[in-house]
């Protein structure tokens, strides 16, 4: 590329949280910037919604974890006086165990009290403190590693309604090193995966932060206010809505995008969800390079209900975050969140919101099936988990055909297609959840990885 790239503004492609993290670090950095996305506003699969009278729904994420640096993006952006902070009872998470909701242990102490655990299991964590550092040289199922550590009640009543909640994943399928890679360092670093976690306790505490959980919070309006102060945040000119890019060129004087005729750009970041990798035109005709063996990177689909009920419908005192499904209670749910306990403001007066997420790995025919057959499945359930004896007032369904993408035993392949586009077509830089976690707080902090490349290549 020609000695004047530098003067070019850098392409980014989509304008999820991604996308926006990457655009505000070049921009910070005194580069221009476009960020191109289909879709009518900022924000990706973050969607928040009021509705009269007093409804606010997430129809896909629905809490942010605040470690320091979103904490500061967050004071930087001027959001601090829209910051909700979770309310103390989301502490509390229920799981099911034999039929009955239980309070999961949230402290060693409370662990060692607890009846959701036997004696065997307890006995075998506290055993898990000498697990003897030995070198891995293979990757393995999620659900193997844990086991080795912890057993199969933990792996089946924690682990697995973790991975459930988190990845709407199977533990069986999902790769230890790739989905979980704190845990894997851990046990590199320390063999015990309990000393891991004290030795970052220390740690924490040796830089001044808080040992336990970072905050968990959201926003006046919900979680969209992030995305919406990152996008307001930018130059003007920054950012082209309702636009998708369909083919990308490298030239000798800078990258040509389809929906951009007769401009140019040093370098192109794609912050896209696999499957538009995968559609992408990317190179020349003459030497395409091709992306689309991500689009079988297995993405279950969930389907979201958000329920409004009356308060004097409900039994349950919903002083929690949720409850999540173990598979082994064989129940229809993955999850259920207490949205109005979470944070203020999410339900009109006298009223509550809950979010059901259905499908998943482990029942993706179910999350396909239409709102009719859905909702008595769900009514059932509920009448009988958390006394739900009449209907909701209010419905939103919210289906995610590809939800969260699932780093399973093949994903190296995956990072190696990635790599080795970025390697043929130099000033081409790939991130987000398709590589560096899926989390909110990842996908930020991946926005900061793709510009410091965008900036360093
Ligand atoms: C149902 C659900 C619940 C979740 N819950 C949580 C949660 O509670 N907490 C949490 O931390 N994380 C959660 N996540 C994960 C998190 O929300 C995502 O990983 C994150 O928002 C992804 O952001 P992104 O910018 O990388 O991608 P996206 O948000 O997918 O944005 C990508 C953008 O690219 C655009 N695009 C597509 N094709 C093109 C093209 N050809 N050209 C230009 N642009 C294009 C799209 O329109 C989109 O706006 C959840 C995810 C889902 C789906």
């Amino acid at each position: 590329m020609g000695p004047n790239s530098d003067r070019l503004p850098i392409a980014i492609l989509g304008a999820g949280l991604t996308g926006l993290s990457a655009a505000r670090q070049l921009v910070r950095a005194g580069r221009r910037v476009v960020v191109f996305d289909p879709a009518p506003a900022p924000g990706g699969v973050i969607r928040s919604e009021r509705h009269e009278p007093g409804w606010l729904i997430e129809s896909g994420p629905n809490s942010l974890q605040e470690p320091p640096a979103v904490a500061a993006l967050v004071r930087e952006l001027g959001l601090a006086p829209r910051r909700q902070p979770a309310a103390p009872a989301a502490k509390n998470r229920y799981i099911l165990r034999d039929g009955v909701l239980r309070p999961l242990p949230t402290s060693p102490p409370a662990f060692l009290r607890s009846d959701v655990f036997s004696a065997r299991t307890k006995f075998r964590v506290l055993r898990e403190f000498f697990h003897p550092r030995q070198p891995r040289l293979h990757d393995l199922p999620l659900a193997d590693f844990f086991r080795e550590h912890f057993g199969p009640e933990l792996l089946a009543y924690a682990l697995d309604p973790f991975v459930s909640g988190i990845y709407a994943g199977d533990p069986a399928r999902l790769s230890a090193r790739h989905s979980f890679p704190s845990l894997w360092k851990g046990e590199h670093e320390h063999g015990s995966l309990i000393r891991a976690q004290l030795a970052s306790a220390r740690a924490k505490r040796a830089r001044g932060e808080p040992a336990g959980p970072p905050p968990i919070i959201s926003f006046t309006d919900g979680l969209v206010e992030l995305p919406r102060a990152l996008a307001a945040a930018l130059p003007p000119g920054s950012l082209r809505l309702d636009t998708t890019v369909n083919q990308l060129t490298p030239g000798p004087d800078g990258w040509i995008l389809d929906a951009a005729p007769g401009e140019r750009f040093a370098r192109v970041i794609l912050a896209l969800p696999a499957p538009a990798l995968a559609r992408l035109g990317l190179g020349s005709p003459g030497a395409p390079t091709s992306l689309a063996s991500l689009d079988l990177l297995e993405h279950p689909p969930v389907t979201a209900l958000f329920l409004g009920y009356r308060r004097v419908d409900v039994e349950h005192p919903l002083d929690g975050f949720g409850v999540l499904f173990p598979s082994v209670e064989n129940r229809r749910l993955l999850g259920v969140l207490f949205n109005s306990t979470l944070f203020p403001g999410r339900a009109p007066a006298d009223h509550v919101a809950l979010t059901v997420m259905l499908g998943g790995a482990r029942q993706p025919d179910l999350a396909r099936q239409p709102v009719e057959y859905q909702l008595p499945v769900v009514q059932k359930e509920l009448a009988a988990l958390l006394g739900a004896r009449r209907p909701p007032v209010f419905v939103r369904r919210t289906h995610w055909p590809r939800a969260i993408p699932q780093y399973q035993m093949t994903h190296d392949s995956h990072l190696e297609v990635m790599a080795a586009a970025e390697k043929r077509l130099p000033g081409l830089h790939i991130g987000g959840p398709v590589r560096d976690g899926i989390g909110l707080p990842a996908c930020l902090a991946a926005g900061d990885r793709l510009a410091a490349a965008a900036l360093e290549a």
